[in-house]
């Protein structure tokens, strides 16, 4: 992904488009109060996917939620998007290459001037189909692996995926795109840290995203065997430290810090309904992959409503927009404009109320339950109390029957 086009980035541009404090829940009054453009639109074709990884950051109950929009609705979708001032539209999933109206969609969004980018496990992109994203004009591709060795890679997917990544890079390569390659990073990879580098410079990427786990969905089902030690944490920093020394600008890493660890809460979406827009396969707009799950909160679809209506409208994108929202301890923190409270999907898991200060911050009344789980993560005799379940859609089934906290 060229630095230029990151989403990070793209949420970098807008961070001033949207000014904290000024917001209320509700509609927006005046164009002075109102937010910026969704810069960036996140197309999440569908949540079917070939791999079952442990982390995955579908919604558990994505069984649920089997329709999908039709290729005439993503194409309507996408020009609305533009029309509002979308500039970065990612193809996404579950696997994105499961439908096969992806080229369609792709030369659409680049036809409309999009920056378009494909977010892919690998699974399904062979030579025809590269060739034909290429045709349609698509920008660049994110290949994710799970691991540097084929025996963890195919365990946390649950899959034998490992040699066509390999053989999915080369492709991308070949095809002259730019390649990033994500790994999702936690307690069960972070000591092949060196070696994930390593394999992702020999395979050429230009860039090397580093996620530490973030602990929804799947995730926060697993975290017992996914949180790492702050041993671990502090010697894979080290690691890519040193590799940026040696690769200088070969290859770009991007480590993205663990929230859990830190004590401090980051900007969730940089700010939730500030930049990111992400429609859920089944139509449903949402400010973040995971807000569907927060109680007494409606978001609108986009088979009735407009994107317009609601990016600037809708109650679910206005609730938590800016600071307006906040309580004790967050209202009078000196903190809040930048880390706007943190999470609310995390707020929600943990305390019980979306409104309430990220739980990962160190001034939440909720924090001793993150602290204990990275301390328990720590101490050795931490034993996983609930065996590690595997993303599959009878697993989606049972763990969306449990009743809500
Ligand atoms: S995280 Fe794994 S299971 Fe989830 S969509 Fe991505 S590749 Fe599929
Ligand atoms: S109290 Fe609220 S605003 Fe302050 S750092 Fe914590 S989460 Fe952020």
């Amino acid at each position: 992904m060229p630095a230029d086009n990151t989403p990070a980035q793209a949420l970098g541009h807008a961070s001033g488009s949207f000014a904290p404090g000024t917001s209320a829940p509700g509609s927006f009054a005046s164009a002075a109060t109102r937010p910026g453009p969704p810069l960036w639109l996140l197309a999440e074709l569908t949540y079917r996917c070939p791999l079952h990884c442990v982390f995955c950051y579908n919604p558990v109950d994505f069984a649920r939620q089997e329709q999908e929009l039709s290729t005439d609705d993503w194409i309507r979708v996408l020009r609305e998007g533009r029309a509002l001032g979308a500039v970065q539209c990612g193809f996404s999933g579950g696997e994105p290459l499961v439908r096969d109206d992806l080229e369609i969609l792709v030369a659409e969004a680049r036809k409309l001037g999009y920056y378009t980018n494909l977010l892919t496990s690998g699974v399904g992109l062979n030579t025809k189909r590269a060739q034909a994203l290429k045709d349609a004009g698509l920008d660049h591709v994110q290949l994710s692996f799970q691991d540097s060795t084929r025996e963890m890679n195919d365990f946390l997917s649950h899959t034998k995926t490992f040699e066509l990544k390999q053989r999915v890079a080369q492709l991308i390569k070949g095809q002259g795109w730019p390649m990033v390659m994500n790994v999702v990073i936690h307690r069960m990879n972070i000591d092949h840290i060196d070696r994930i580098i390593g394999m992702a410079a020999e395979l050429g990427a230009e860039y090397l995203e580093l996620a530490n786990t973030q602990y929804y969905s799947w995730a926060y089902e697993n975290r017992e065997h996914l949180l790492p030690t702050r041993d671990q944490l502090r010697q894979a920093e080290a690691t890519t430290d040193a590799w940026r020394q040696r690769l200088g600008d070969r290859m770009r890493l991007f480590f993205v810090a663990p929230d859990w660890h830190e004590g401090r809460p980051k900007r969730c979406c940089n700010g939730w309904g500030s930049t990111f827009l992400n429609i859920a396969p089944d139509g449903t707009a949402l400010p973040c992959h995971t807000a569907r799950m927060l109680p007494g909160l409606s978001f609108p679809s986009v088979r009735e409503t407009s994107l317009r209506d609601i990016w600037f409208d809708s109650e679910g994108f206005n609730r938590y927009r800016g600071t307006g929202w906040m309580k004790e301890p967050c209202v009078s923190c000196e903190h809040k404009d930048r880390d706007l409270g943190g999470c609310r999907c995390q707020a929600f898991m943990l305390a019980g109320d979306a409104a309430a200060a990220d739980p990962v911050c160190e001034k939440s009344p909720h924090h001793a339950q993150v602290r204990d789980a990275v301390d328990a993560a720590d101490h050795p005799a931490a034993v996983p109390v609930k065996p590690i379940i595997f993303r599959d859609r009878t697993q989606s089934l049972a763990v969306s029957a449990r009743p809500l906290p």
